[in-house]
Protein backbone atom coordinates (compact mmCIF):
# COMPACT_ATOMS: atom_id res chain seq x y z
CA UNK A 1 0.00 0.00 0.00
CA UNK A 2 1.60 3.42 -0.87
CA UNK A 3 1.89 6.04 1.66
CA UNK A 4 0.06 8.95 0.76
CA UNK A 5 -2.73 11.27 1.81
CA UNK A 6 -5.59 10.47 -0.24
CA UNK A 7 -8.64 12.87 0.84
CA UNK A 8 -11.91 10.49 1.29
CA UNK A 9 -14.28 13.35 0.44
CA UNK A 10 -12.70 13.86 -2.88
CA UNK A 11 -10.86 10.72 -4.08
CA UNK A 12 -7.92 13.08 -4.89
CA UNK A 13 -4.07 12.06 -3.65
CA UNK A 14 -2.82 15.31 -2.16
CA UNK A 15 0.62 14.10 -1.15
CA UNK A 16 2.80 10.70 -1.56
CA UNK A 17 5.91 9.74 0.45
CA UNK A 18 8.88 7.55 -0.05
CA UNK A 19 8.97 4.29 2.33
CA UNK A 20 11.84 4.69 4.36
CA UNK A 21 15.01 2.29 3.15
CA UNK A 22 16.54 -0.01 5.21
CA UNK A 23 19.66 2.20 5.70
CA UNK A 24 17.36 4.55 7.23
CA UNK A 25 15.24 2.55 9.55
CA UNK A 26 18.62 0.96 10.54
CA UNK A 27 20.12 4.67 11.52
CA UNK A 28 16.13 5.20 13.31
CA UNK A 29 16.83 2.18 15.47
CA UNK A 30 20.24 2.89 16.05
CA UNK A 31 18.93 6.30 17.75
CA UNK A 32 15.97 4.73 19.35
CA UNK A 33 18.19 2.00 21.30
CA UNK A 34 20.80 5.18 22.04
CA UNK A 35 18.30 7.24 23.84
CA UNK A 36 16.91 4.52 25.77
CA UNK A 37 19.88 4.67 27.27
CA UNK A 38 19.97 8.20 28.66
CA UNK A 39 16.02 8.49 28.75
CA UNK A 40 15.58 5.58 31.29
CA UNK A 41 17.78 7.78 33.81
CA UNK A 42 15.31 10.50 33.32
CA UNK A 43 13.09 11.41 36.46
CA UNK A 44 9.48 10.80 36.39
CA UNK A 45 9.42 14.67 37.04
CA UNK A 46 11.06 16.09 33.92
CA UNK A 47 8.95 12.91 31.86
CA UNK A 48 6.11 14.67 33.46
CA UNK A 49 6.61 17.89 32.29
CA UNK A 50 7.34 17.19 28.66
CA UNK A 51 4.10 15.07 28.44
CA UNK A 52 2.32 18.24 29.81
CA UNK A 53 3.94 20.58 27.15
CA UNK A 54 2.56 17.98 24.51
CA UNK A 55 -0.57 18.30 26.27
CA UNK A 56 -0.63 21.95 25.92
CA UNK A 57 0.87 22.05 22.22
CA UNK A 58 -2.23 19.69 21.09
CA UNK A 59 -4.88 22.07 22.88
CA UNK A 60 -3.30 24.93 21.34
CA UNK A 61 -3.59 23.86 17.56
CA UNK A 62 -5.83 21.60 17.69
CA UNK A 63 -7.83 23.30 15.05
CA UNK A 64 -4.65 22.44 13.01
CA UNK A 65 -4.49 18.58 13.89
CA UNK A 66 -8.27 18.00 13.33
CA UNK A 67 -8.22 19.43 10.15
CA UNK A 68 -4.84 16.95 8.39
CA UNK A 69 -6.83 14.09 10.38
CA UNK A 70 -10.12 14.63 8.30
CA UNK A 71 -7.99 15.45 5.04
CA UNK A 72 -6.38 11.67 5.67
CA UNK A 73 -9.16 9.67 6.77
CA UNK A 74 -12.69 12.00 6.46
CA UNK A 75 -13.72 11.80 9.91
CA UNK A 76 -16.19 14.83 10.70
CA UNK A 77 -14.06 17.99 11.65
CA UNK A 78 -15.80 18.20 15.02
CA UNK A 79 -15.28 14.42 16.19
CA UNK A 80 -11.60 14.99 15.41
CA UNK A 81 -11.32 18.35 17.14
CA UNK A 82 -12.71 16.19 20.39
CA UNK A 83 -9.75 13.74 19.32
CA UNK A 84 -6.94 15.87 20.07
CA UNK A 85 -8.74 16.89 23.19
CA UNK A 86 -8.68 13.70 24.27
CA UNK A 87 -5.10 13.03 23.48
CA UNK A 88 -4.57 16.31 25.68
CA UNK A 89 -6.73 14.54 28.28
CA UNK A 90 -4.46 11.16 27.83
CA UNK A 91 -1.18 13.09 28.42
CA UNK A 92 -2.16 15.08 31.39
CA UNK A 93 -3.60 11.75 33.04
CA UNK A 94 -0.50 9.67 32.65
CA UNK A 95 1.90 12.62 33.30
CA UNK A 96 0.18 13.05 36.73
CA UNK A 97 0.08 9.44 37.75
CA UNK A 98 2.15 7.64 36.40
CA UNK A 99 4.84 7.98 39.46
CA UNK A 100 2.56 6.52 42.13
CA UNK A 101 1.55 3.68 39.01
CA UNK A 102 5.13 2.67 38.94
CA UNK A 103 6.08 3.54 42.59
CA UNK A 104 7.88 0.17 44.60
CA UNK A 105 5.25 -1.93 46.19
CA UNK A 106 6.15 -3.27 49.27
CA UNK A 107 5.33 -6.84 50.11
CA UNK A 108 6.14 -8.30 53.05
CA UNK A 109 7.88 -11.96 53.06
CA UNK A 110 10.77 -13.75 54.49
CA UNK A 111 12.59 -11.34 53.54
CA UNK A 112 14.33 -8.24 55.78
CA UNK A 113 13.18 -6.11 52.69
CA UNK A 114 11.26 -7.31 49.30
CA UNK A 115 9.35 -4.97 47.02
CA UNK A 116 8.32 -5.05 43.14
CA UNK A 117 10.42 -2.51 41.08
CA UNK A 118 8.44 -1.90 37.63
CA UNK A 119 11.48 -0.39 35.21
CA UNK A 120 11.01 0.55 31.45
CA UNK A 121 11.87 -2.67 28.77
CA UNK A 122 13.39 -0.84 26.49
CA UNK A 123 12.68 0.33 22.31
CA UNK A 124 8.35 0.03 21.92
CA UNK A 125 6.90 -0.47 18.47
CA UNK A 126 3.81 0.90 17.68
CA UNK A 127 1.69 -0.63 14.25
CA UNK A 128 -1.07 1.89 14.45
CA UNK A 129 -4.53 2.18 12.61
CA UNK A 130 -6.19 5.47 10.84
CA UNK A 131 -9.06 5.53 12.32
CA UNK A 132 -8.25 7.59 15.32
CA UNK A 133 -5.20 8.68 13.67
CA UNK A 134 -3.56 10.42 16.99
CA UNK A 135 -6.00 8.92 19.93
CA UNK A 136 -4.41 5.46 18.73
CA UNK A 137 -1.06 6.96 18.89
CA UNK A 138 -1.15 9.02 21.89
CA UNK A 139 -3.07 6.27 24.40
CA UNK A 140 0.00 4.38 23.58
CA UNK A 141 2.51 6.89 24.14
CA UNK A 142 1.39 8.43 26.89
CA UNK A 143 2.29 5.65 29.37
CA UNK A 144 5.08 4.33 27.33
CA UNK A 145 6.93 7.28 27.65
CA UNK A 146 6.09 8.33 31.23
CA UNK A 147 7.25 4.24 31.80
CA UNK A 148 10.56 5.23 30.42
CA UNK A 149 10.20 3.22 27.58
CA UNK A 150 10.93 4.85 24.34
CA UNK A 151 8.63 4.72 21.40
CA UNK A 152 8.86 3.89 17.28
CA UNK A 153 5.58 4.38 15.47
CA UNK A 154 4.59 2.38 12.18
CA UNK A 155 1.28 4.06 11.42
CA UNK A 156 -1.20 3.17 8.48
CA UNK A 157 0.14 4.09 5.32
CA UNK A 158 -2.90 6.12 4.64
CA UNK A 159 -2.16 8.70 7.55
CA UNK A 160 1.24 9.79 6.98
CA UNK A 161 0.71 13.62 7.97
CA UNK A 162 -0.46 12.54 11.25
CA UNK A 163 2.20 10.27 11.74
CA UNK A 164 4.60 12.95 11.04
CA UNK A 165 2.74 15.62 12.88
CA UNK A 166 2.77 13.55 16.28
CA UNK A 167 6.32 13.09 16.16
CA UNK A 168 6.96 16.57 15.61
CA UNK A 169 4.71 17.46 18.56
CA UNK A 170 6.80 14.93 21.00
CA UNK A 171 10.22 16.98 19.79
CA UNK A 172 8.20 20.44 20.13
CA UNK A 173 7.67 19.23 23.86
CA UNK A 174 11.08 18.70 24.57
CA UNK A 175 11.33 14.75 25.16
CA UNK A 176 14.97 14.31 24.11
CA UNK A 177 16.16 13.17 20.83
CA UNK A 178 14.83 9.87 19.66
CA UNK A 179 12.47 9.47 21.92
CA UNK A 180 9.76 9.48 19.91
CA UNK A 181 10.03 8.49 16.07
CA UNK A 182 7.93 7.64 13.17
CA UNK A 183 9.03 5.43 10.61
CA UNK A 184 7.17 6.00 7.27
CA UNK A 185 7.22 2.17 6.06
CA UNK A 186 4.76 -0.58 4.82
CA UNK A 187 3.50 -3.27 6.84
CA UNK A 188 6.10 -5.53 4.86
CA UNK A 189 8.75 -4.17 7.32
CA UNK A 190 7.37 -4.64 10.53
CA UNK A 191 8.48 -8.48 10.86
CA UNK A 192 11.92 -7.20 10.36
CA UNK A 193 11.52 -4.66 13.20
CA UNK A 194 10.30 -7.23 15.25
CA UNK A 195 13.30 -9.45 14.47
CA UNK A 196 15.96 -6.23 15.91
CA UNK A 197 17.46 -6.64 19.14
CA UNK A 198 16.93 -2.98 19.98
CA UNK A 199 13.30 -3.46 19.79
CA UNK A 200 11.71 -5.16 22.81
CA UNK A 201 7.74 -5.41 22.50
CA UNK A 202 5.19 -4.18 20.43
CA UNK A 203 1.74 -3.14 20.85
CA UNK A 204 -0.82 -3.19 17.42
CA UNK A 205 -4.21 -2.24 16.72
CA UNK A 206 -6.16 -3.42 13.49
CA UNK A 207 -7.50 -6.15 12.31
CA UNK A 208 -7.12 -9.83 13.01
CA UNK A 209 -4.70 -10.68 10.24
CA UNK A 210 -2.65 -7.52 10.99
CA UNK A 211 -2.23 -8.91 14.66
CA UNK A 212 -1.64 -12.33 13.78
CA UNK A 213 1.13 -11.61 11.84
CA UNK A 214 2.66 -9.59 14.35
CA UNK A 215 1.94 -11.91 16.92
CA UNK A 216 3.73 -14.51 14.66
CA UNK A 217 6.79 -12.44 14.19
CA UNK A 218 7.14 -11.27 18.31
CA UNK A 219 6.16 -14.90 19.05
CA UNK A 220 9.45 -16.30 16.81
CA UNK A 221 11.43 -13.61 19.43
CA UNK A 222 9.62 -14.38 22.50
CA UNK A 223 8.96 -10.59 22.61
CA UNK A 224 5.43 -9.32 23.90
CA UNK A 225 2.84 -7.95 22.58
CA UNK A 226 -0.61 -5.99 22.75
CA UNK A 227 -3.24 -6.34 20.26
CA UNK A 228 -6.08 -4.01 20.32
CA UNK A 229 -8.10 -5.61 17.08
CA UNK A 230 -11.82 -6.04 15.81
CA UNK A 231 -14.97 -6.20 17.10
CA UNK A 232 -18.97 -6.78 16.89
CA UNK A 233 -20.45 -5.13 19.61
CA UNK A 234 -23.60 -6.04 20.80
CA UNK A 235 -25.82 -3.37 22.22
CA UNK A 236 -28.59 -5.21 23.44
CA UNK A 237 -32.20 -3.06 24.51
CA UNK A 238 -34.58 -4.69 26.84
CA UNK A 239 -37.92 -4.27 27.23
CA UNK A 240 -37.43 -1.87 30.56
CA UNK A 241 -35.07 0.02 29.15
CA UNK A 242 -35.27 4.01 28.45
CA UNK A 243 -36.05 3.89 24.72
CA UNK A 244 -35.29 7.29 23.37
CA UNK A 245 -32.36 6.91 25.10
CA UNK A 246 -31.71 4.08 23.53
CA UNK A 247 -32.36 5.03 20.19
CA UNK A 248 -30.22 8.07 20.48
CA UNK A 249 -26.94 6.47 21.92
CA UNK A 250 -27.23 3.87 19.45
CA UNK A 251 -27.18 5.89 16.20
CA UNK A 252 -24.57 7.76 17.99
CA UNK A 253 -22.62 4.58 18.66
CA UNK A 254 -23.18 3.54 15.42
CA UNK A 255 -22.18 6.33 13.72
CA UNK A 256 -19.33 7.51 15.35
CA UNK A 257 -16.41 8.05 13.39
CA UNK A 258 -18.34 7.61 9.99
CA UNK A 259 -19.36 3.84 11.60
CA UNK A 260 -15.28 2.69 11.64
CA UNK A 261 -14.88 2.33 15.42
CA UNK A 262 -13.88 -0.90 16.40
CA UNK A 263 -15.89 -0.31 19.62
CA UNK A 264 -18.60 0.60 17.55
CA UNK A 265 -22.17 -0.91 18.59
CA UNK A 266 -22.80 -2.92 15.37
CA UNK A 267 -25.03 -5.61 16.33
CA UNK A 268 -28.46 -4.38 17.77
CA UNK A 269 -30.11 -7.04 19.72
CA UNK A 270 -33.53 -6.13 20.74
CA UNK A 271 -36.78 -7.60 22.95
CA UNK A 272 -39.64 -8.51 20.95
CA UNK A 273 -41.86 -7.08 22.94
CA UNK A 274 -40.44 -3.37 22.07
CA UNK A 275 -38.80 -4.09 18.55
CA UNK A 276 -41.45 -2.40 16.42
CA UNK A 277 -41.07 0.89 18.35
CA UNK A 278 -36.88 0.78 18.41
CA UNK A 279 -37.17 -0.38 14.57
CA UNK A 280 -39.02 2.96 13.88
CA UNK A 281 -37.21 4.88 16.25
CA UNK A 282 -33.56 4.15 14.66
CA UNK A 283 -35.01 4.27 11.05
CA UNK A 284 -36.11 8.03 11.67
CA UNK A 285 -32.66 9.01 13.51
CA UNK A 286 -30.65 7.45 10.35
CA UNK A 287 -33.05 9.22 7.66
CA UNK A 288 -32.14 12.31 9.76
CA UNK A 289 -28.40 12.39 9.69
CA UNK A 290 -26.70 15.29 7.50
CA UNK A 291 -24.13 12.91 5.42
CA UNK A 292 -21.62 15.46 3.61
CA UNK A 293 -17.97 16.91 3.70
CA UNK A 294 -16.61 16.15 6.70
CA UNK A 295 -15.06 19.55 6.85
CA UNK A 296 -18.50 21.06 7.19
CA UNK A 297 -18.91 21.35 11.37
CA UNK A 298 -22.69 20.00 10.73
CA UNK A 299 -22.10 17.18 8.72
CA UNK A 300 -22.75 13.86 11.03
CA UNK A 301 -21.78 11.27 9.08
CA UNK A 302 -18.66 11.65 6.00
CA UNK A 303 -16.88 9.29 3.68
CA UNK A 304 -15.43 5.70 4.34
CA UNK A 305 -11.42 5.92 4.64
CA UNK A 306 -10.51 4.55 1.61
CA UNK A 307 -12.49 3.00 -1.86
CA UNK A 308 -11.47 -0.91 -0.43
CA UNK A 309 -13.19 -0.10 2.62
CA UNK A 310 -16.22 1.01 0.99
CA UNK A 311 -16.29 -1.64 -0.99
CA UNK A 312 -16.30 -4.58 1.46
CA UNK A 313 -18.70 -3.09 3.43
CA UNK A 314 -20.90 -3.38 0.25
CA UNK A 315 -20.07 -6.53 -0.29
CA UNK A 316 -21.03 -8.19 3.20
CA UNK A 317 -24.46 -5.85 3.08
CA UNK A 318 -25.23 -7.88 0.02
CA UNK A 319 -24.23 -11.23 1.67
CA UNK A 320 -26.73 -10.33 4.24
CA UNK A 321 -29.70 -9.78 2.21
CA UNK A 322 -28.64 -12.83 0.09
CA UNK A 323 -28.42 -14.68 3.52
CA UNK A 324 -31.81 -13.48 4.01
CA UNK A 325 -31.85 -9.81 5.63
CA UNK A 326 -34.02 -7.36 4.61
CA UNK A 327 -32.58 -3.88 4.04
CA UNK A 328 -34.68 -1.37 5.76
CA UNK A 329 -32.74 1.71 4.45
CA UNK A 330 -29.49 2.53 2.70
CA UNK A 331 -27.75 -0.45 1.43
CA UNK A 332 -25.72 1.40 -1.36
CA UNK A 333 -23.05 3.25 -1.92
CA UNK A 334 -23.96 7.02 -2.57
CA UNK A 335 -22.78 7.65 -6.11
CA UNK A 336 -24.19 10.75 -7.01
CA UNK A 337 -20.85 13.02 -5.28
CA UNK A 338 -17.12 11.78 -5.15
CA UNK A 339 -15.31 10.07 -2.15
CA UNK A 340 -16.22 6.89 -0.44
CA UNK A 341 -19.82 7.86 0.72
CA UNK A 342 -21.95 5.17 1.91
CA UNK A 343 -25.50 5.47 3.00
CA UNK A 344 -26.65 4.87 6.95
CA UNK A 345 -28.17 1.39 6.20
CA UNK A 346 -30.01 -1.08 8.67
CA UNK A 347 -30.74 -4.78 7.82
CA UNK A 348 -32.53 -6.42 9.92
CA UNK A 349 -33.71 -10.12 9.60
CA UNK A 350 -30.35 -12.15 9.22
CA UNK A 351 -30.87 -15.27 10.68
CA UNK A 352 -28.65 -15.41 13.67
CA UNK A 353 -26.61 -18.39 12.66
CA UNK A 354 -25.53 -17.18 9.24
CA UNK A 355 -21.72 -17.02 9.00
CA UNK A 356 -22.32 -13.26 7.78
CA UNK A 357 -23.71 -12.30 11.37
CA UNK A 358 -20.50 -13.31 12.73
CA UNK A 359 -18.33 -10.61 10.83
CA UNK A 360 -17.41 -7.12 11.67
CA UNK A 361 -19.09 -4.73 9.53
CA UNK A 362 -16.83 -1.35 9.76
CA UNK A 363 -19.39 1.18 8.43
CA UNK A 364 -22.89 2.76 9.03
CA UNK A 365 -24.65 -0.19 8.62
CA UNK A 366 -26.78 -1.41 11.67
CA UNK A 367 -27.68 -5.04 12.37
CA UNK A 368 -30.69 -5.24 14.11
CA UNK A 369 -32.16 -8.62 16.09
CA UNK A 370 -35.13 -9.61 18.07
CA UNK A 371 -34.82 -12.12 20.76
CA UNK A 372 -37.64 -13.74 23.00
CA UNK A 373 -35.73 -12.08 26.50
CA UNK A 374 -32.08 -11.66 28.37
CA UNK A 375 -31.53 -15.12 28.03
CA UNK A 376 -31.54 -15.22 24.02
CA UNK A 377 -29.95 -11.63 24.01
CA UNK A 378 -26.53 -12.98 25.95
CA UNK A 379 -26.45 -16.13 24.20
CA UNK A 380 -26.79 -14.01 20.91
CA UNK A 381 -24.26 -11.18 22.07
CA UNK A 382 -21.77 -14.22 23.00
CA UNK A 383 -22.00 -16.19 20.03
CA UNK A 384 -19.62 -14.01 18.12
CA UNK A 385 -15.60 -14.61 17.66
CA UNK A 386 -15.06 -11.37 19.19
CA UNK A 387 -15.60 -9.43 22.54
CA UNK A 388 -13.95 -5.82 22.95
CA UNK A 389 -17.17 -3.85 24.59
CA UNK A 390 -20.86 -4.18 24.94
CA UNK A 391 -23.63 -2.08 25.98
CA UNK A 392 -26.94 -3.17 27.40
CA UNK A 393 -30.05 -1.12 28.49
CA UNK A 394 -32.20 -2.12 31.10
CA UNK A 395 -33.37 -0.33 34.14
CA UNK A 396 -34.09 -4.16 36.01
CA UNK A 397 -31.40 -4.56 38.68
CA UNK A 398 -31.33 -8.00 38.59
CA UNK A 399 -30.83 -8.17 34.53
CA UNK A 400 -28.03 -5.52 35.05
CA UNK A 401 -26.67 -8.10 37.13
CA UNK A 402 -26.73 -10.95 35.01
CA UNK A 403 -25.79 -8.95 31.59
CA UNK A 404 -22.25 -7.56 33.77
CA UNK A 405 -21.91 -11.32 35.09
CA UNK A 406 -21.82 -13.25 31.55
CA UNK A 407 -21.51 -11.41 28.53
CA UNK A 408 -18.23 -12.40 27.13
CA UNK A 409 -16.30 -8.55 26.46
CA UNK A 410 -13.42 -6.92 27.72
CA UNK A 411 -15.95 -3.95 29.05
CA UNK A 412 -19.74 -3.55 29.54
CA UNK A 413 -21.26 -0.47 29.99
CA UNK A 414 -25.05 -0.33 31.24
CA UNK A 415 -27.33 2.20 29.99
CA UNK A 416 -24.63 3.97 28.09
CA UNK A 417 -22.26 3.74 24.98
CA UNK A 418 -18.95 1.96 25.20
CA UNK A 419 -16.49 4.48 25.49
CA UNK A 420 -12.46 4.25 26.49
CA UNK A 421 -11.76 6.63 29.43
CA UNK A 422 -8.21 7.24 30.54
CA UNK A 423 -9.05 6.06 33.81
CA UNK A 424 -10.14 2.94 32.81
CA UNK A 425 -9.04 -0.15 31.28
CA UNK A 426 -9.57 -0.55 27.54
CA UNK A 427 -8.84 -4.10 25.58
CA UNK A 428 -10.41 -7.20 24.78
CA UNK A 429 -10.85 -10.85 24.80
CA UNK A 430 -11.31 -13.76 22.31
CA UNK A 431 -10.26 -12.44 18.65
CA UNK A 432 -10.68 -8.87 19.98
CA UNK A 433 -6.89 -9.13 21.26
CA UNK A 434 -5.46 -9.42 24.57
CA UNK A 435 -3.93 -6.65 26.98
CA UNK A 436 -5.35 -3.41 28.02
CA UNK A 437 -4.75 0.25 27.46
CA UNK A 438 -4.80 2.95 29.65
CA UNK A 439 -5.51 3.33 33.08
CA UNK A 440 -2.59 1.94 35.42
CA UNK A 441 -3.19 -1.73 33.84
CA UNK A 442 -2.21 0.04 30.46
CA UNK A 443 0.89 1.22 32.01
CA UNK A 444 1.95 -1.88 33.47
CA UNK A 445 1.59 -3.74 29.92
CA UNK A 446 5.60 -2.32 28.92
CA UNK A 447 7.52 -2.77 32.02
CA UNK A 448 9.73 -6.00 33.53
CA UNK A 449 8.05 -6.31 37.14
CA UNK A 450 10.95 -6.69 38.96
CA UNK A 451 10.95 -8.37 42.17
CA UNK A 452 13.82 -7.62 44.77
CA UNK A 453 14.09 -9.73 47.73
CA UNK A 454 17.03 -8.93 50.39
CA UNK A 455 17.87 -10.61 53.07
P1 LIG B 1 -5.14 -2.94 9.45
O1 LIG B 1 -5.20 -3.09 7.99
O2 LIG B 1 -4.86 -4.13 10.27
O3 LIG B 1 -4.06 -1.79 9.72
C1 LIG B 1 -3.66 -1.42 11.02
C2 LIG B 1 -2.15 -1.24 11.04
O4 LIG B 1 -1.52 -2.51 10.84
C3 LIG B 1 -1.63 -0.35 9.92
O5 LIG B 1 -0.54 0.39 10.40
C4 LIG B 1 -1.19 -1.34 8.87
O6 LIG B 1 -0.21 -0.83 7.99
C5 LIG B 1 -0.64 -2.44 9.73
N1 LIG B 1 -0.63 -3.76 9.11
C6 LIG B 1 -1.48 -4.26 8.18
N2 LIG B 1 -1.14 -5.53 7.88
C7 LIG B 1 -0.06 -5.85 8.64
C8 LIG B 1 0.74 -7.01 8.78
N3 LIG B 1 0.50 -8.10 8.08
N4 LIG B 1 1.77 -6.98 9.66
C9 LIG B 1 2.01 -5.87 10.37
N5 LIG B 1 1.30 -4.73 10.28
C10 LIG B 1 0.26 -4.71 9.43
O7 LIG B 1 -6.43 -2.36 10.08
P2 LIG B 1 -7.52 -1.50 9.41
O8 LIG B 1 -8.38 -2.39 8.61
O9 LIG B 1 -6.92 -0.32 8.75
O10 LIG B 1 -8.27 -1.01 10.74
C11 LIG B 1 -9.50 -1.47 11.09
C12 LIG B 1 -9.47 -2.58 12.12
O11 LIG B 1 -8.85 -2.12 13.32
C13 LIG B 1 -10.87 -2.98 12.51
O12 LIG B 1 -10.96 -4.37 12.63
C14 LIG B 1 -11.05 -2.31 13.87
O13 LIG B 1 -12.04 -2.92 14.66
C15 LIG B 1 -9.67 -2.42 14.42
N6 LIG B 1 -9.46 -1.45 15.52
C16 LIG B 1 -9.37 -1.93 16.80
C17 LIG B 1 -9.23 -1.05 17.86
C18 LIG B 1 -9.13 -1.55 19.27
O14 LIG B 1 -8.74 -0.78 20.14
N7 LIG B 1 -9.47 -2.80 19.56
C19 LIG B 1 -9.17 0.32 17.61
C20 LIG B 1 -9.26 0.76 16.30
C21 LIG B 1 -9.40 -0.15 15.26
P3 LIG B 1 -0.59 -0.36 6.49
O15 LIG B 1 -1.56 0.76 6.63
O16 LIG B 1 0.71 0.05 5.94
O17 LIG B 1 -1.18 -1.56 5.82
Amino acid sequence: MAIATINPATGETLKTFESLNDTEIAAKLDLAGQAFEHYRKTSFAERSQWLQKAAEILEQEKAEFAKVMTLEMGKPLKAAIAEVEKCALVCRYYAEHAASFLADVTVETDASKSFVRYQPLGVILAVMPWNFPFWQVFRFAAPALMAGNVGLLKHASNVPQCALAIEDIFQRAGFPKGVFQTLLIGAVKVADLMADERVKAATLTGSEPAGASLAVAAGKQIKKTVLELGGSDPFIVLESADLTTAVVTATTARMLNNGQSCIAAKRFIVAEAIADKFEKLLLDKFLSLKVGDPMQPDTDLGPLATPGILQDLDQQVQAATQSGGKVLTGGHPILDRPGNYYAPTIVTDIPQDSAIAQEEFFGPVALLFRVPDIDAAIKLANAIPFGLGASAWTTNDQERDRLVEEIEAGSVFINGMVKSDPRLPFGGIKRSGYGRELSIQGIHEFVNVKTVWVK
